[in-house]
């Protein structure tokens, strides 16, 4: 007998199955709007300099030591500078439960593990649509979810007046995921006014708002208003939890650098929380890695490279924001009957575009360009040499 002849193959991962078909097709017109990391205007994948350079300052200096269970203290303290606001009270007062976590994945799932162990009869209310591991993150927790009204398909758009709906029928007292900014998939973001809005219905209902802020920064290129959000929250006297990544905004997809905060009523909770934390991670990786908290933190401590950082950060998201342009222009000049509004008013690395699978599946097998079957441009993957042939493309499938 065979001891896993039982074992099925797994499903292929929706997003990193588009890039391996991308890497098998031979076409030299082959496009890759597929998967979320950034790209120069040449198609490259970009190290940026304040990395480079933080790196060169590490060089030699690092020892290889273990870091403590929570990670860099450094890196944590910067992280939550960033995110809850330089001069923060609750900072100072020491109300922050936060470690360093496995970039975003892991800080979200440390955060569902805690949320089972401690409040197990609670649920987790994701929007629909959301970032498709949100779904797995919850399940292997075993959290059971709930999900709330997010997009507006006609309007490609926010809908709000569902989501306030959901918001208000939910059990006082929910769990809801909310992404901070740049929403994956849509790209829609609620805007300043409605988000006081969000949250006071959250106060009125004791619900408890955790942020997964995957993007900051990568949004507007200004990572002070990408952290809107959160700060408005924080103004409304919330307690909220918070998974950031720094994967996105300073390039280090591979370094899994990212930090988990939960705010607490006091320090004395806060110190509870964080050894429970602690205590959670212990048998699933012992300690985080080091290198990647090293270059976050002397970037982020350093005046000059932080303010080089902020250069870099918004480089790219004006990248983004100008292909955005280019895409639509280009569509709207080849005569294009429908509307694309909605390329330009969403925001961050995608454009939900509104394509149908069987359209986008034609762009794969016509036109050699790979993404989600769910329409899901990655903005990142567009270059000036590659913006018409990507906007006649989606003419052809889409008139
Ligand atoms: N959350 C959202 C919404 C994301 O889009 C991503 C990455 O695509 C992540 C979290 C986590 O990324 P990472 O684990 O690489 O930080």
């Amino acid at each position: 007998a065979s001891w896993f002849g039982h074992v099925e193959p797994a499903a292929k991962d929706p997003i990193l199955g588009v890039t391996e078909a991308f890497l098998a097709d031979p076409s030299p017109d082959k496009v890759n709007v597929g998967v979320g990391a950034y790209r120069d205007d040449s198609g490259k994948p970009v190290v940026l300099e304040c990395v480079r350079e933080a790196e060169r300052r590490i060089a030699g200096s690092m020892n290889m030591e273990y870091l403590p269970m929570g990670g860099s203290i450094k890196m944590i303290e910067e992280s939550l500078k960033l995110a809850y606001g330089e001069n923060c009270e609750f900072i100072k007062d020491k109300r922050i439960a936060a470690v360093q976590a496995l970039s975003g994945t892991g800080a979200c799932r440390l955060f569902a593990d805690f949320q089972k162990r401690f409040l197990p009869d609670s649920q987790i209310y994701i929007p629909t649509p959301t970032w498709a591991n949100h779904h797995n993150i919850w399940r292997d927790a075993q959290v059971p979810q709930k999900t709330f009204t997010y997009y507006h398909p006609e309007s490609r758009g926010l809908d709000f007046a569902g989501l306030m709906d959901d918001i208000k029928n939910a059990p006082d007292g929910s769990f809801f995921l909310l992404h901070a900014c740049a929403h994956n998939p849509t790209g829609v973001d609620p805007s300043e006014e409605q988000w006081r809005e969000i949250s006071h219905q959250f106060k009125v209902k004791k619900h408890f708002p955790f942020f997964d802020m995957a993007y900051q920064g990568f949004a507007s290129g200004d990572p002070e208003r990408d952290a809107k959000a959160i700060r408005i929250f924080l103004e409304d006297g919330h307690q909220i939890g918070c998974a950031q990544s720094y994967a996105k905004n300073m390039g280090l997809y591979g370094q899994r650098a990212g930090c988990l905060s939960i705010l607490c009523d006091d320090e004395m909770q806060a110190v509870a929380v964080k050894s429970q934390l602690q205590q959670i991670a212990r048998p699933l990786y012992s300690n985080p890695p080091v290198h990647g908290a090293l270059i976050v933190s002397t970037i982020l401590g350093d005046p000059e490279l932080k303010s080089l950082w902020l250069k870099e950060v918004k480089g790219m998201a004006d990248r983004i924001i100008g292909m955005r342009t280019a895409l639509k222009e280009n569509l709207e000049k080849l005569g294009s009957p429908m509307s694309w509004e909605h390329i330009t008013n969403q925001i961050g690395m995608f454009c939900y575009s509104g394509m149908t699978p069987e359209q986008v599946d034609r762009l794969t097998k016509e036109f050699h360009i790979y993404m989600t079957r769910n329409g899901r441009i990655s903005m990142a993957g567009v270059t000036t040499g590659n913006v018409a042939y990507l906007a006649n493309a989606i003419h052809e499938v889409t008139k």
